[in-house]
C-alpha cells in the first residue's frame, strides 16, 4: 500500500485546483494577497524541480463582481458573459503574480470535447506537455464563454482530474473551503469523523460525500470524490485540503489537515484511463451476475450476459456497464451500435450471425476496451494515518 509522501517536493508533477471562493471575494473582487501567496508556494515547488499546473476557477465569480450582476443563480448567457469578462482579468492576475518569481504563465481554456474526443485529447495533451517543457505554468479553466449545458464539465474538480490524468501528474491537490473528507458532512453531523488517508474509493467512501456546494463553487464533495476516482485509478494521488489559510501548499508540508487519497496500485493503461474517465458515457448496458463475475475476472462482456441496453450509441463510443444493483461496475468501448446491441442482448455469441445477418464480433465489449470502474468494495477508508505508513 502506498503512503503519503513527507513533502510535496517528492512529487514530480502536481495539478492544483483552486476554487472560486478562495480567489474571489463577492464585494471586493480578486483576493490579491492570497493569489500572491499561492504563487510564492508554486515558485518554491518549481525551484525544487516540481512541475506545476493550475486549474483555476473564478472567471464567473470575478466577472459577476466586475459587471455588478445581482446575487443568486445566473442564466447561462449571463454566466457566459461573466466568464468572458472574468477570465481575461483572472489570467492577467495569474500572469502578473507568477511573473514576480519570473515564471511565465500560459492560459489553456478547455471544453468537454477537448478531453472526451480522443484526437483532441491527444492534441491538448501535447500542448500542455510542451508548455511544461518550456518551463511555463499552465493556468487552465473551462472555456465557459462557449460551453453550453450539454457540452460542459460544469465543475472544475473533474476537469482538474482529467487534466491530471491527461498530463500524467502524480498528485492532484483540490484546494477547497473544507479541509478534507469526513464520514458525514461535518456541518450537518457533529459526530462526523475526519479521514486523513483513503486507501481506496469504495462505495462506502462515495456515500460519505454529501452533495453540498456553496454559491461561489460548483463542486461539492461529490464532484471531489468523482475527481478522486478519475485521478487515483490512473495512478495519481489526490489531496483535499482547505485553501483558506495563506500559503496552503506550504501548509500541507507543515502538517495542515488534509485528506490523502492513495493512487491505485495497479493503474490502468493510458488508453483505459481515458475510457474510465469519460464524463458522459453514451449509453448503458445492464448485465447479470454471471457477466459481472466474468468482467471482474478480466473477461470480455458477451451479449448473453446483457439484460438491457439503453441510450443511443455507436460502435466505438464509451458506454457504461451496470450490475443488477444499478451501480456502475465498468466502462468500455461499444463493440456494436445501440440498435444491434439491443437485438443481440441476451443471446449466445453464435446466434449473432442469424440475428444481424452478418458475422459480428463475439464480444459486446472486448476486454482490451474495458475497464472496471468499481471494485467489489470490501475496504473502507482508514482514519488511522499510521496504518498507511505501516
Ligand atoms: N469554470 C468556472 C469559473 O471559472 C468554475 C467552475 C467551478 O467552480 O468548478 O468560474
Amino acid at each position: 500500500m502506498s503512503a503519503p509522501l513527507a513533502s510535496l517536493s517528492g512529487y514530480r508533477r502536481i495539478v492544483i485546483k483552486i476554487g472560486s471562493a478562495l480567489l474571489v471575494d463577492r464585494a471586493s473582487g480578486l483576493k490579491k494577497p492570497w493569489l500572491d501567496a499561492i504563487c510564492d508556494d508554486i515558485a518554491a515547488l518549481r525551484q525544487k524541480g516540481v512541475e506545476v499546473l493550475v486549474v483555476s476557477s473564478g472567471a464567473i465569480a470575478l466577472g459577476r463582481t466586475v459587471l455588478n450582476l445581482s446575487p443568486g443563480a445566473l442564466k447561462l448567457e449571463e454566466s457566459q458573459a461573466a466568464a468572458a469578462v472574468g477570465q481575461i482579468a483572472l489570467a492577467r492576475h495569474w500572469s502578473e503574480s507568477l511573473a514576480r518569481s519570473e515564471i511565465v504563465a500560459g492560459q489553456i481554456l478547455l471544453t468537454l470535447g477537448d478531453t472526451e474526443e480522443r484526437r483532441r485529447y491527444l492534441n491538448a495533451r501535447a500542448t500542455i506537455k510542451q508548455l511544461l517543457s518550456l518551463g511555463s505554468v499552465p493556468i487552465i479553466n473551462e472555456n465557459d464563454t462557449v460551453a453550453t449545458t450539454e457540452i460542459r464539465y460544469g465543475d472544475n474538480d473533474r476537469l482538474a482530474a482529467r487534466v491530471a490524468t491527461m498530463c500524467g501528474a502524480d498528485l492532484l491537490i483540490l484546494l477547497s473551503d473544507i479541509d478534507g473528507l469526513y464520514t458525514a458532512p461535518p456541518h450537518l453531523d457533529p459526530q462526523a469523523e475526519f479521514l486523513p488517508v483513503i486507501d481506496e474509493i469504495t462505495p462506502q467512501i462515495e456515500a460519505m460525500a454529501g452533495g453540498a456546494a456553496s454559491e461561489l463553487s460548483r463542486g461539492g464533495m461529490r464532484t471531489k470524490i468523482d475527481a478522486g476516482k478519475i485521478a487515483t485509478s490512473a495512478g495519481c494521488a489526490m489531496i483535499i485540503t482547505s485553501g483558506k489559510p495563506m500559503n496552503p501548499l506550504k501548509g500541507i508540508d507543515n502538517g495542515a489537515r488534509h485528506s490523502w487519497f492513495a493512487p491505485s496500485a495497479t493503474p490502468v493503461t493510458a488508453r483505459k484511463t481515458w475510457i474510465a474517465g469519460q464524463l458522459q458515457p453514451a449509453g448503458t448496458l445492464v448485465v447479470d451476475q454471471g457477466a459481472e463475475t466474468a468482467l471482474r475476472s478480466g473477461k470480455s462482456l458477451l451479449p448473453a450476459g446483457v439484460q438491457d441496453v439503453s441510450g443511443q450509441f455507436h460502435r466505438g463510443d464509451t458506454i457504461s456497464v451496470v450490475g443488477l444493483s444499478g451501480r456502475e461496475i465498468a466502462r468500455g468501448l461499444a463493440g456494436y451500435d445501440a440498435e444491434e446491441a439491443r437485438r443481440i442482448a441476451g443471446h449466445k455469441s453464435r446466434e449473432i450471425e442469424a440475428l444481424l445477418g452478418y458475422a459480428g464480433r463475439a464480444a459486446m465489449i472486448h476486454r482490451d476496451d474495458l475497464v472496471m470502474t468499481e471494485t467489489a468494495g470490501k475496504t473502507g477508508g482508514s482514519n488511522q494515518r499510521d496504518e498507511a505508513h505501516a
